[in-house]
């Protein structure tokens, strides 16, 4: 308490930002105007995710090729395992790799039918570390993989989760980006358990500004995250409240990176949902500010 709110902060964080493929022109638009505002903050490297079974395959390579091709900014591409053999995922990773694009965040993804079990292609990658071979084997692509820490659905428990995750590291991932979270000690708590599991390599708090609270509660709860009894009370009343709802989603969502951050945390990754509000406004809070060279390239 004795230092004034975000005084601590040095300006040596570091972020990236989440993106998911467009399906229509008016999305299209909103995509675009987030990623030029955020340009100029100067991301390690913006991500688009790949629909579930696949379904966005054209909509995500288009996405980050265009990012590619337009902005300053390395555009990593997410990839599942999903409904697809061996060959059709090499064949995407090979696109990939021809259009300039180095980082895949390699996923196993979740079965097409909500609450079904997951069960592998015929002929398709086991899992996620079964994937980051298979891309180790194709091209030295940068590849990014997702960590649990509250231990994803189908882990019977945390040291299992741990164990599945020290594999794909083993088998060449670079980096784990989290889950979302609610609470700063959860994420302290997962890097000491990796760490003491022998994971070494960067682990990068995944950070969801939570704007509509209903709807985080529900994939908070699909993905196993706590929702403290805080948030709820933080959010009440606020539904027909759009302004005071981002400031207060801003202020909590600030409060978080500011603890990460007082813990040791340098590198951060936003889910944006395509919106640059948020994001901008808790990156400048930690000390992050847009580089004249990147805004006119924006521009
Ligand atoms: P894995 O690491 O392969 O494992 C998932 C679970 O299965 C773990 O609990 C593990 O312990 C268990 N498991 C794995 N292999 C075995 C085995 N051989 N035996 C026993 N248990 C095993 N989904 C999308 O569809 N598209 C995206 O773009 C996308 N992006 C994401 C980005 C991030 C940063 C994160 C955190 C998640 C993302 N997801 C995405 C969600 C992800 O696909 C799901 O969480 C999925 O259920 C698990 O994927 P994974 O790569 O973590 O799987």
């Amino acid at each position: 308490l004795a230092t004034p709110m975000f005084a601590d902060l040095a300006g040596d964080a570091q972020v990236s930002f989440e993106f998911f493929p467009p399906k229509t022109e008016k999305m299209e638009e909103t995509l675009w105007e987030s990623v030029q505002t955020l340009a100029p903050l100067g991301p390690r490297f913006v991500s688009v995710t790949y629909g579930a079974g696949g379904t966005t395959r054209e909509r995500t390579h288009a996405t980050v090729a265009r990012i590619a091709k337009e902005t300053a900014i390395p555009a990593a591409a997410h990839l599942t395992c999903v409904e697809a053999t061996r060959a059709e995922i090499d064949a995407v990773a090979n696109d990939y790799w021809d259009a300039g694009v180095r980082h895949i965040v390699a996923l196993r993804g979740d079965p097409p039918t909500t609450g079904a079990k997951y069960a592998t292609h015929p002929g398709g990658y086991e899992n996620a570390a079964d994937l980051v071979a298979g891309l180790r084997k194709l091209h030295p692509f940068e590849i990014s993989v997702a960590a649990y820490p509250e231990c994803h659905p189908d882990s019977p428990d945390s040291g299992h989760d741990l164990d599945n995750l020290k594999r794909k590291m083993d088998a060449g991932a670079t980096r784990a980006i989290t889950q979302f979270f609610h609470e700063a000690d959860t994420f302290f708590r997962f890097r000491d358990a990796a760490a003491a599991a022998g994971i070494d390599a960067e682990i990068v708090p995944g950070i969801m500004p939570v704007m509509n609270f209903a709807s985080v509660k529900r994939m908070s709860a699909m993905c196993n995250t706590a929702v403290p009894a805080w948030m709820g009370h933080l959010f009440e009343g606020l539904d027909d409240h759009p302004a005071a709802r981002q400031l207060v989603a801003a202020t909590i969502a600030a409060e978080l990176s500011r603890r990460l951050y007082a813990g040791g945390v340098r590198n951060f990754h936003f889910y944006t949902l395509n919106r640059a509000e948020l994001s901008y406004a808790i990156c400048h809070l930690l000390g992050i500010r847009a580089k004249p060279a990147l805004q006119e390239k924006a521009a």
